[in-house]
């Protein structure tokens, strides 16, 4: 089932599903006019933290799925729902490649709305900073092209503010070539977990900053619990398997690193598609900022089908690089302010437990969090420094002051840390 029967299972007070700019700004008027607030979807994966949406319009914005590459001037003109497969493809054509995350059923302007990090982050840096301008929707009704001359403020606020300022029609993004890449997976068993996740942590500590990686611990449904390490590089093969020596030495049972492009691949490695028969997840998540050798093995018992906190993932990214620096191309998001992404995903049930493992590890961090796996409704005061929250909240107040355009992440000047933790977690569709 696609994500778009997904988003025909929620409740709502209505549905639009627009097929022109104009017919967006006849469904915003709508919305001020009923006094009804307005979710925007493209894929429907940022359900989660939304939660209830029977008292919603929802705007399923599916129609704006395009995507035109212009292999001379390396600009993407993309519609407001594409996928990240769909862009992927097309840009591969050409040799080009644009900053994805993990998933190639995601949405781009959803991702890169949130930042946007993924398989090769630490080379091309987050995906919000390719955006070079957008067709958006204002809940005025006007259609504007918005870009860094046109709209500064906007135009900031759109490069990974979190998204809420209108309806996104249309995006053109910076691609960059991808001459030669190199990934695949290493894979160990659960058992070797804290071995490898030690190995793992100190090989990040000088890697060049082409190569990104991150290591899952995962219980594959009915299959065997297994450690692997995803990792990616603009390199040639035998190139990368050489920077790799630390790990494989390991003896990894799994060595599928080769020759590869984006596109491949993301076919070959993509989280899957949401199933929404399937039991809703739930996850949590924070930024840590060292994993010293006891943090390693807490994250491995943590992870152990016996005894575990009952996830099915738990996920550590390696960030820094050109995550870690200011972009002068960046907006309201520039940069991660930690070293690793950590991530738990599992049922519902296994909340309580999940959100004490990640409470654990958060000592080997500031409790930062990275927008778009923030698990709950926040003020967003982990995501953003205080004076992005409050140039953030002064634009939302002039553009949507009633807050008519729900997004997953309404912004509070001052919620409190304690808050954003009192709330109840939200049934994640993010699988493994
Ligand atoms: C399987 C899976 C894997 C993921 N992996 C990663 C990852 O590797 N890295 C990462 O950074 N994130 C990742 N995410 C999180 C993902 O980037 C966010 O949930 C993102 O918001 C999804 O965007 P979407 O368009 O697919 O979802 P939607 O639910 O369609 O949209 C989410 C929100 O984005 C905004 N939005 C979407 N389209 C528009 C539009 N056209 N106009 C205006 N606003 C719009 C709206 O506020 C909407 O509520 C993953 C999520 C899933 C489900």
């Amino acid at each position: 089932m696609s994500t778009t029967s997904l988003i025909n299972l929620l409740p709502a007070a209505a549905r639009m599903a627009p097929k022109t700019p104009q017919e967006v700004a006849s469904a915003l008027a709508d919305a001020r006019q009923t006094g009804r607030k307005v979710v925007v979807f493209s894929t429907g994966h940022g359900i989660p933290p939304i939660g209830d949406t029977s008292e919603r319009i929802l705007l399923d914005m599916s129609a704006f799925d395009g995507v035109e590459v212009d292999p001379v001037t390396r600009v993407a003109r993309i519609g407001g729902a594409t996928r990240w497969s769909d862009l992927l493809a097309a840009a591969n054509l050409h040799g080009l490649t644009a900053p994805c995350g993990s998933a190639s059923s995601v949405g781009v302007t959803g991702y890169m709305m949130g930042g946007g990090i993924g398989f090769m982050s630490r080379h091309l840096g987050l995906g919000s900073s390719a955006i070079r301008a957008a067709e958006l929707v204002t809940l005025d009704g006007h259609i504007r092209r918005i870009d860094a001359h046109s709209d500064p403020d906007l135009f900031w606020a759109l490069r990974g503010g979190g998204g809420g300022f209108g309806v996104v029609t249309s995006l053109e993004l910076n691609l960059t070539p991808m001459p030669r890449m190199a990934g695949g997976v290493l894979g160990w068993g659960i058992e070797d977990a804290d071995r490898v996740l030690k190995a793992w942590s100190a090989w990040t500590t000088n890697l060049p900053e082409d190569v990104t990686s991150a290591v899952r611990l995962v219980q594959v449904p009915e299959g065997p619990a297994l450690t692997v390490v995803v990792v990616t590089a603009p390199r040639e093969e035998d190139d990368l398997q050489a920077v790799l020596a630390p790990l494989t030495d390991l003896q990894p049972v799994l060595n599928t690193v080769r020759d590869t492009d984006p596109e491949a691949f993301m076919k070959e490695y993509s989280d899957p598609e949401i199933d929404p028969e399937e039991a809703p997840h739930a996850y949590e998540h924070v930024l840590l900022d060292q994993l010293p050798a006891e943090a390693c093995q807490l994250v491995a018992e943590f992870a152990q089908p016996e005894g575990g906190c009952g996830a099915m993932m738990v996920e550590l990214r390696h960030l820094g690089g050109a995550l870690g620096r200011p972009s002068n191309l960046g907006g309201a998001m520039d940069r991660i302010d930690g070293e690793f992404s950590l991530f738990v995903l599992g049922p519902m049930e296994a909340v309580p437990a999940m959100a004490h493992a990640v409470d654990i590890l958060s000592d080997y961090g500031r409790g930062r969090t990275y927008f778009n796996f923030m698990p709950r409704r926040t003020g967003r005061r982990t995501a953003y420094r205080q004076e992005t929250i409050d140039r953030l909240a002064d634009l939302y107040e002039a553009i949507d002051p009633d807050c008519v355009i729900d997004h997953p992440h309404p912004i509070s000047r001052t919620a409190s840390v304690a808050d954003e933790t009192a709330q109840a977690p939200a049934a994640a569709p993010i699988p493994g």
